[in-house]
């Protein structure tokens, strides 16, 4: 056995998180994709087919009282909450990501009042980010200045709205300083909206004990809800009355059925909603969150940055000298879950890993990302990863 392979063993024995890898259905495949798609938690399919079979076949329509339908937003809201450091009534389930950040700019603006009229925005952003809060923008007379999430502090001012900034960036796995930026956009009157995408579920976030504002994240990526799974909305319980979402739909009204010409919110998180939530996807999501019962995000941190660098302790054994260089930063204040390598012909050489059976993926035009879940992605895996990548590349 190699050193690197006798070190794997060593840390996969003192893993505290060992057992959690036997809630999900896995193969022999290393799956380092979880940043993207997590893994299907084994409770999952069962639960489906109850809901489809026995909630909608069987009860049809009394099912939006009897098995929890109707409230299922706000209940999801309230799993989803502790693990983002929230506490209870201020996220909702709901909606895509992408939905979500437009709900969540636009009211930002609308909470930031008159004169400012400025959208700071990450300038490295997830893209469908940065498309909509241009159109947020366009649509209430903003302008929007793409910004490093460092500069934020110099750049915030008494013209600017809203700050929209993602808390780990998706491409290079740089964790942003979310209490710091958080507090300059605060002292400068502005509103802050975070997205949590790649954040959530794979390290502490936060939102109450640090001030934010609004959050937005999705639940396919560290929590495993499923392909699409539904997105959520945080709204800082303070700025919950003066919340006024762009997208008042009737399930976001104080009486939805009362069928009323005119609108009035809702208070609380069901604020955030808009139409008919998606049961399906939403109760497969909230079968999924099952995984975390019992389980601390303090935990997941800290073997998150365990296996992360273990993985660059790994590539620099074993990958040819100058052939990657990882973009992630080495600093664990500084990293997400996942690390990104620069690499030429990724394109080519991450369809190789595959077929090797190592699944990461590929962002153009020459990044390698790798994903972990601190849930299911063990340390052996990661060298044996390591490994393969070094024969892809030698
Ligand atoms: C994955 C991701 C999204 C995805 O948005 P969808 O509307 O679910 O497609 C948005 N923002 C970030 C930062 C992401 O990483």
């Amino acid at each position: 056995m190699s050193e690197l392979a006798v070190k794997a063993a060593e840390l996969d024995a003192a893993d505290q998180l060992a057992s959690a890898r036997g809630k999900f259905v896995l193969d022999d495949v290393v799956y380092l994709d979880g940043n993207s798609l997590g893994a299907l938690p084994a409770v999952v399919p069962g639960r489906v087919e109850d809901v489809v079979r026995r909630q909608w076949g069987e009860l049809r329509i009394r099912s939006w009282e009897e098995s929890g339908w109707w409230s299922a937003p706000e209940r999801i809201g309230d799993r989803i909450a502790p693990l983002v450091g929230a506490a209870a009534v201020q996220v909702v389930v709901g909606d895509s990501t992408s939905v979500n950040v437009f709900k969540a700019v636009v009211g930002a603006v609308r909470l930031a009042g008159e004169g400012r009229d400025e959208i700071l925005v990450d300038a490295a952003t997830f893209p469908t980010d940065g498309y909509i809060a241009a159109s947020a923008a366009r649509m209430t007379g903003c302008t929007v200045r793409a910004v490093a999430p460092a500069e934020v502090p110099g750049l915030v001012g008494e013209r600017t709205a809203a700050v929209l900034l993602n808390h780990v960036d998706y491409r290079s796995g740089r964790l942003h300083d979310l209490p710091a930026l958080t507090a300059a956009v605060r002292a400068a009157g502005a509103v802050s909206v975070w997205d949590l995408c790649h954040s959530a579920g794979a390290l502490p976030v936060g939102l109450d004990e640090h001030g934010v504002d609004l959050a937005v994240g999705c639940t396919y990526k560290y929590l495993n809800g499923g392909p699409g799974s539904p997105a959520y909305l945080y709204v800082r319980r303070e700025h919950q009355e003066r919340f006024d979402s762009p997208l008042p739909g009737w399930n976001s009204h104080a009486e939805p059925f009362g069928m009323r010409p005119s609108y009035e919110p809702a208070s609380g998180a069901a604020r955030g909603r808009v139409g008919t939530p998606d049961i399906l996807s939403m109760l497969a999501l909230e079968a999924a969150l099952e995984v975390w019962d019992g389980v601390s995000v303090a935990a997941v941190r800290a073997k998150s940055l365990a296996l992360t660098d273990f993985f660059l302790e790994c590539v620099a054994d074993v990958v040819p000298a100058g052939r990657v260089e990882s973009l992630t930063p080495v600093a664990h204040g500084e990293r997400g879950s996942q690390v990104a390598l620069r690499c030429d012909d990724a394109g080519e050489v991450m369809k190789r890993l595959v077929e090797r059976g190592v699944v990461g993926d590929f962002r153009s035009p020459d990044v390698l990302r790798f994903g972990f879940t601190p849930l299911y992605v063990g340390f052996g895996d990661v060298e044996r990863a390591a490994g393969v990548l070094g024969e892809v590349l030698s």
